[in-house]
């Protein structure tokens, strides 16, 4: 998609994929009685060049979800005259941290205390804060990055020595099948929990958000209890790149 079009069939094109999205997850919301409010669409776009995500703009991408930092970095200074927020959605290496803490409003992908400290004595230096997402692995893959289920909860007791991370909830990618059950198993896995560490979190910790589904899989992932969902190739079209360029290990 986006391959010889004009910016403005793009921008029209674009603003197509939006609605779509948008009106399947209202629909599930009703289906499932929830109010379509509670889900968040979280635009991902790797691998899409900076021209086409200033349409996207346009088209009313305002937050945009990323998974490598330099490219993420890069296209935040191409684009610094728009007022987009950027996420950084992908695991993270300490040498990174100074960086995305220069451009990043949210980090959904923290998986170790080393991060979380680095994370933490960055932002006080800036006297800012960053809204961060626990990565947990849901299916044991070991592809995947994250934390086990079991660790979550001793992991989340240290948190609220650092501050500055205003800790929203959990973040996860399921397993990649066709079974549709054994994804729904791992979005199940998720809920529980959320539910588990929203009774026993430290204090000033909610949980609150679950942020799980994607282009194939966000609608069950809302039945399930997300409420951010983590949007690219529905958007904006076939990656030109395998995802194993991305998920090392995966594909
Ligand atoms: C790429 C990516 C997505 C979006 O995947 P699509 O198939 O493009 O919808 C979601 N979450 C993470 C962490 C990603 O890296």
């Amino acid at each position: 998609m986006g391959e010889g079009l004009t910016a403005e069939q793009q921008l029209e094109e674009i603003r197509n994929n939006l609605t779509t999205i948008q009106q399947k997850i209202t629909d599930t919301c009703i289906k499932t009685g929830r109010e379509p409010s509670s889900v968040r669409l979280l635009p991902v776009t790797k691998t899409v060049p900076a021209e086409r995500l200033r349409i996207a703009y346009s088209a009313g991408c305002l937050e945009m979800g990323e998974n490598k930092v330099q490219e993420a970095r890069e296209k935040s200074q191409i684009l610094e005259d728009l007022d987009i927020k950027w996420c950084v959605i992908g695991h993270l290496q300490t040498n990174k941290v100074k960086y995305i803490t220069r451009f990043a409003h949210e980090f959904q992908a923290l998986d170790s205390l080393k991060i979380a400290a680095e994370l933490d004595k960055r932002l006080q230096a800036a006297g800012r804060g960053m809204d961060v997402y626990v990565q947990v692995n849901s299916s044991g893959e070991t592809s995947k990055f994250g934390l086990s289920p079991d660790e979550v909860e001793n992991f989340v007791k240290q948190l609220p020595n650092y501050s500055s991370l205003q800790i929203k909830g959990l973040m996860t990618l399921a397993v990649f099948s066709p079974d549709l059950e054994r994804v729904r198993a791992c979005f199940i896995r998720m809920r529980e929990l959320q539910e588990k560490l929203r009774q026993n979190a430290p204090d000033g910790l909610l949980f609150n958000e679950l942020s799980m589904g994607m282009s194939g899989d966000f609608e069950l992932a809302i039945e399930e209890g997300a409420t951010v969902v983590r949007v690219g190739q529905a958007i904006f079209g076939k990656r030109p790149l395998p995802d194993s360029h991305y998920w090392p290990g995966f594909g």
